[in-house]
């Protein structure tokens, strides 16, 4: 059975009004999934704030110090301009970063083979000594960094088909031969960060303005089963991004519901031929509240099975 994490005080960060990155976003998942009838056949288990060891793995300890004190009791504090601190905004960080780390003990003791954190912020802009477009925390590396403090794991594979490219992730991992990260993203599009940096790790795959799910299929076909099949990963992470959505407001890449699932079937397929199933999957952006909900249905409807 999935294993669905999720906690309500994600609905405390709040940036300015209009702002994408909104409580509503996770809101309309959870009502979706309770329409549809998917809600019953989870494993429902609360978000576990992060330690600060496993912040470490990932983040400069200076950057670590300076984004708590800058953290405001009151109002808003700007870290970029699409990225506000609010005074829920923190903890929420610190329980879809903590998410990954509780996700990677209920897989490794066996508890479960797959899971998704219904978490928000995301993360997989936030680099090493940075947070940015909308991440404060990198929630799935912190999800990988843990994995590979455990002795039985050297190997483990992130996958990112968020329309936006990974920044953070490649930066945090791109000297970690331990760690493959492969995404999928529309070229050029923010944030134009290491989207062309050549490492054996490392797989980019850019996506043109309107690519359609035909030729996104094609492209991960090519370029992320092979690296699979090379890397042969013991635990795979997904930086679940909805915003390549054909209705999302910050992208202009045409995929659909059945794109989604088609791609996630791909990812446990791979993991079923490498490491008995073992899934976990992070909600990174999406932003359109209908496409997203309907997304993350069938994104789960492919992760479940
Ligand atoms: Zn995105």
């Amino acid at each position: 059975m999935l294993s669905f994490l999720s906690h309500s005080a994600y609905d405390e960060h709040k940036m300015h009004d209009g702002h994408p990155e909104r409580p509503e976003r996770t809101q309309s998942i959870l009502s979706h999934l309770k329409e549809t009838g998917q809600w019953p056949g989870f494993k429902h288990l609360q978000a576990c704030p992060v330690t600060d060891e496993a912040l470490q793995r990932v983040h400069e300890p200076l950057y670590l110090k300076k984004i708590s004190a800058s953290a405001p009791a009151s109002g808003l504090v700007m870290i970029d301009p699409d990225t506000h601190l609010c005074p829920g905004s923190l903890p929420a960080a610190r329980l879809a970063a903590g998410a990954m780390e509780q996700a990677v003990d209920l897989v490794l003791s066996g508890q479960s083979k797959r899971i998704f954190s219904c978490a928000r912020p995301p993360g997989h802009h936030a680099e090493h000594d940075a947070g940015m477009g909308f991440c404060f925390y990198n929630n799935v590396a912190v999800g990988a960094a843990t994995a590979l403090a455990h002795k039985s794991i050297d190997r483990v594979a992130i996958l990112d088909f968020d329309v936006h490219h990974g920044n953070g992730t490649v930066d945090i991992f791109k000297d970690n031969p331990s760690v493959l990260v492969a995404s999928s993203f529309q070229h050029p599009h923010y944030p134009n960060r290491y989207y062309d940096i050549e490492r054996a790790n490392i797989v980019n795959t850019p996506l043109k303005a309107g690519t359609e799910g035909s030729e996104f299929r094609k492209a991960i076909d090519r370029d992320w089963l092979p690296a699979l099949e090379k890397f042969k990963p013991q635990l795979v992470f997904i930086s679940a991004g909805f915003d390549a959505h054909t209705d999302d407001p910050l992208g202009d890449i045409h995929l659909e519901e059945e794109d989604f699932k088609w791609v996630t079937e791909l990812v446990v397929g791979a993991a079923k031929e490498h490491c008995e199933g073992k899934v976990i999957s992070t909600l990174e952006g999406g932003y359109n509240l209908d496409a997203l909900a309907r997304s993350v249905s069938a994104h789960l409807q492919a992760l479940a099975d």
